[in-house]
């Protein structure tokens, strides 16, 4: 059976999650080709019992047998380094104003002593909880913030050549945010980058559930090779009429832009235990971090990423890709940290999994000016044949989580 995306053919499931080997990596994002989402897809393995164990559940495996007390006297001695005599900042936050950028920049501040310097890459299109909440960080958490707002007028045709390409209404925001850290503190020569919790807890490889990250990941090599939007950036530059200036944001830094500043980025969620639902109670106690009254579409919480209107959507496409929706992501978390058992997940999965996100989806598609009909149309063509299968006029997955 033919797959779309080199995704893997045959489909299996972690044992102890709900995710399976369709997850793609979230690297690298930038080189993306039309026919590929990326270059990796998640590691399952057989643990040494012989049950499949994907890499975010062996992390976490890995995090339970952690001497914490050990890992922040490492991160004592990090801070002590480069903590600053005078009050200058001495590290950057990015973030939304979400629990975990609320979480991770008030303990670095307010109980480590540090100076951080939050940055944020604003939502696409900001909900008003989210909106709420990044205020209530630089206000109520108190935190001096650089917003950047890219060009919207390229941002607009970005996103919308993003889901025309690749089904991927979301790759001009996960880019951006992905590169600000590295750029603002190259631009502020400010030392140190840190992240809340490492993206090997959710789709990349175990090895990058590590201190500091290579510096190299953060540079661009080679514009030319790159793609943004399943486009490659010179024809971008040629049919759109767009400057590449206007695109460097989405790209990795080159070596002019980051000059002499040596940048050590880190994820806190190496050094302390970290939980999401910990991360949520923290800001709420702290920042009044406020989860939405209603439940998420395409899943069963309310309170992760809820910032962008277009993020439901993004998952909803996920589904449509790979046949991992937001509450495969949201449950698998949860199993993880025991608060549902594995059967539970399944169930809500069934249940949540893919239901297509109207509240906001009528002003998403009006921004982006594409009609709702076509928009469906579309979607249509993204689905992997090894996926889904489709029988008396409905779409149905050909391996669903059991
Ligand atoms: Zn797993």
């Amino acid at each position: 059976m033919k797959s779309f995306y080199n995704l893997p053919k045959e489909i299996y499931f972690c044992e102890k999650c709900v995710l399976s080997n369709q997850v793609p990596s979230s690297i690298p994002e930038f080189l993306h080709k039309p026919s590929r989402e990326g270059s990796k897809y998640l590691e399952i393995n057989r643990d040494k019992n012989g049950r499949r164990t994907c890499a975010p559940c062996k992390v976490h495996e890995m995090k339970n047998k952690t001497d914490w007390d050990k890992r922040e006297k490492e991160l004592l001695k990090l801070l002590d380094k480069y903590r600053s005599k005078k009050g200058e900042y001495d590290c950057v936050v990015p973030g939304s104003g979400g629990k975990d950028s609320v979480y991770a920049a008030h303990l670095l501040k307010y109980k480590y002593g540090m100076h951080p310097l939050t940055v944020t890459w604003p939502p696409i299109l900001y909900t008003d909880y989210g909106y709420q909440n990044f205020k209530n960080w630089i206000e109520i958490g108190g935190f001096d913030n650089i917003s950047l707002k890219p060009n919207g007028k390229v941002q607009k045709i970005l996103t919308k050549l993003s889901i025309e390409n690749l089904l991927h209404p979301f790759q001009t925001f996960i880019l951006g945010q992905k590169n600000i850290g590295a750029r603002m503190a190259a631009k502020f020569k400010i030392p140190l980058v840190f992240y809340g919790e490492s993206d090997a807890e959710y789709n990349n490889p175990i090895s990058e559930f590590s201190a500091i990250r290579d510096q190299k990941y953060w540079l661009n090599s080679n514009k030319n090779k790159f793609y943004l939007s399943g486009l490659p950036i010179k024809k971008l530059m040629n049919n759109y009429n767009i400057s590449f200036k206007d695109l460097q944001n989405y790209l990795p830094l080159d070596k002019k832009e980051l000059g002499n500043t040596k940048i050590k980025y880190c994820y806190l969620g190496y050094f302390i235990k970290w939980t999401p639902q910990e991360a949520y109670y923290y800001s709420v106690e702290n920042t009044n971090f406020k989860a939405r009254p209603f439940r998420t579409e395409g899943t069963y919480s309310k309170y992760n990423s809820i910032d962008d209107k277009i993020d439901d959507l993004h998952y909803f496409t996920s589904y449509i890709k790979f046949g991992i929706g937001r509450a495969s992501y949201d449950a698998s978390q949860e199993i993880r940290n025991k608060h549902i058992t594995r059967d539970e997940g399944v169930k809500l999965v069934s249940k949540f999994d893919g239901e297509i996100p109207i509240r906001y989806i009528d002003e998403v598609l009006d921004y982006l000016d594409i009609k709702k009909a076509s928009f469906f149309k579309l979607v249509d063509k993204f689905r992997s044949p090894h996926i889904w299968k489709k029988t008396k006029n409905k779409w149905k997955l050909r391996n669903p989580v059991y």
